[in-house]
């Protein structure tokens, strides 16, 4: 090779498409994976980008969907693994869903035959040697533990996360905010806050009971045997607290002292679930102290019995997971650089983002930073409109972290959802055909979708140098 690669470490979803992308910039790449001479505990082929679990990509609606736009852009920016995927396709409805052998079959025959990537089969057992200038690590939620070991003994123990506990976030606009109310706990005014910071949403004594019960009655996910890490008892399930006690949870994440409700100053709230704000927009607030393995769906049906949060739409729900991810927003630049060793970046799952399709979208901007830097030009940063660039803010600096719980961390990966975009411009037209008259409920909110995904992809293709006006579904 005539020009220095860059080393991409893994090949999963995100160092596949980093490693294409690199390639398709005229760079040269060194893939780097472990199997099958180390396997991991949830693959079980030797396949470059092989899904572990599901085969589906989520929905392919680009117009009213956050994941369907995402896999709208990545086909604009000439995606490896929206390529495989497309061509591999199995009948799944709206959803985009994929024969999971065909599909990691053509990426790794893609990688193999293309004359400027070459595939090591050997795990990278520590930070990458200092010569290799310009390296993505992209070695996904089941990082080999010594390469987990350097990682956290580079970044501090705290920065490397090895179990995700998830607590529900909610889109702001669907709280009634009739019932609940903004304030700090002892109307306290933080670093960055205002005394109003949290959403409260009071019980009464006969609420709270009821909520408890169902807690304890909801239907629970099984860990699966791969997930064998303990609970810490810093963030301990919702239910597991309950278990503990009818009065624990009001004693813990639900406690009502120091607030006083807006609405009803004369009433002591026996209970108030707190919400935060999630991400700098406020367009999302978690539930806090809300991590859960709850079921789904049982999730949506109790907490929907939180007063205020009748009508809740979930941007997340919540789960406990084994899962090895860093505090990306205080380690990595905007382009997904570690601040203190430029030229190493990471990609996929590892940064906090949560999915395939996100996962590979992260490795595809690793990629394209990457071989730009090898070229001498500057990394070209999505604009934040784009999904590209709304995941991107998330992982790099979109998300509030909260200084208040002392020894707790707040980043957790996240899907591309639409509370991760800016909001539309006031006056942003909903009826594109320039008819006038007025959308209402769930109209006005496919409206809005419809607007951001269209000023998504206008503003993606004209930064990958296309024709903006070309929207038409590609
Ligand atoms: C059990 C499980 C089930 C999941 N199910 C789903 C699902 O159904 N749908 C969904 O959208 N997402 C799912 N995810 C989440 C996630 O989106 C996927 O794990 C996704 O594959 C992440 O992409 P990635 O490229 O970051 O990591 P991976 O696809 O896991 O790729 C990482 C690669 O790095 C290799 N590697 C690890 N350490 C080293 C090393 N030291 N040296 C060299 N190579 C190394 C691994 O062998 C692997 O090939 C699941 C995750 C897990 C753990």
């Amino acid at each position: 090779m005539s020009q220095k690669p860059v080393h991409v470490i893994g090949g999963g979803l995100a160092g596949s498409e980093a490693a294409w992308q690199i390639a398709a910039a005229g760079v040269p790449v060194v893939l780097h994976e472990m199997r099958p001479v180390r396997p991991t505990a949830a693959h079980k082929t030797d396949g470059l980008a092989e899904l572990v679990c599901s085969n589906s990509f989520r929905s392919d609606d680009a117009e009213t969907n956050a994941v369907g736009l995402l896999h709208a852009e990545m086909r604009l920016a000439g995606s490896l693994i929206m390529q495989a995927g497309d061509a591999h396709q199995v009948p799944a409805g709206g959803a985009l869903a994929v024969d999971r052998d065909g599909f990691s079959a053509a990426v790794t025959a893609k990688l193999d035959a293309h004359p400027l990537i070459e595939i090591q089969r050997e795990e990278v057992a520590g930070l990458p040697p200092e010569e290799w200038d310009q390296a993505i690590i992209a070695t996904g939620p089941l990082t080999s533990p010594s390469l987990a070991a350097a990682i956290a003994e580079a970044t501090g123990a705290d920065a490397l996360a090895f179990f995700d506990a998830i607590a529900p976030i909610v889109h702001f606009e669907s709280v009634d905010m009739d019932v609940a109310w903004f304030q700090s706990r002892y109307d306290k005014v933080g670093p960055g806050g205002t005394g109003k910071d949290y959403i409260n949403c009071p019980m009464d004594k006969a609420q709270y009971e009821v909520f408890v019960a169902e807690l304890l009655a909801g239907d629970k996910t099984a860990f699966r045997e791969w997930e064998g890490t303990p609970y810490f008892d810093g963030c301990l399930p919702i239910e597991v607290m309950a278990e503990r006690g009818v009065e624990t949870l009001r004693h813990g994440p639900m406690k009502p002292i120091g607030l006083t409700n807006a609405h009803a100053p004369d009433v002591k709230p026996y209970a108030v679930v707190q919400l935060r704000q999630d991400n700098a927009l406020g367009t999302l607030f978690n539930m806090v102290g809300f991590q859960t393995k709850l079921k789904h769906g049982e999730q949506v049906r109790i907490f929907r019995m939180i007063p205020g949060l009748e009508n809740a739409e979930f941007a997340r729900l919540g789960g406990l997971h084994r899962n090895t991810y860093i505090n990306s927003p205080t380690l990595l630049d905007a382009s997904l650089q570690l601040k203190w060793r430029p030229g190493l970046r990471f990609a996929g799952q590892i940064t906090g983002c949560e999915g395939y399709v996100e996962s590979a979208a992260i490795g595809l901007l690793a990629g394209r930073f990457a071989a730009a830097e090898r070229l001498g030009l500057a990394p070209s940063m999505p604009p934040k409109t784009s999904a590209f660039g709304a995941l991107l803010n998330h992982i790099t600096g979109g998300h509030l972290s909260s200084d208040d719980e002392p020894g707790k961390r707040s980043f957790q990966p996240m899907n591309v959802n639409f509370g991760l975009f800016p909001p539309l411009e006031a006056g942003t037209r909903l009826r594109p055909d320039g008819h006038e008259g007025r959308f209402r409920g769930k109209d006005k909110a496919l409206a809005k979708k419809k607007a951001v995904t269209a000023r998504a992809l206008s503003d993606c293709r004209a930064w990958l140098g296309l024709d903006p006006r070309a929207v038409a579904a590609e």
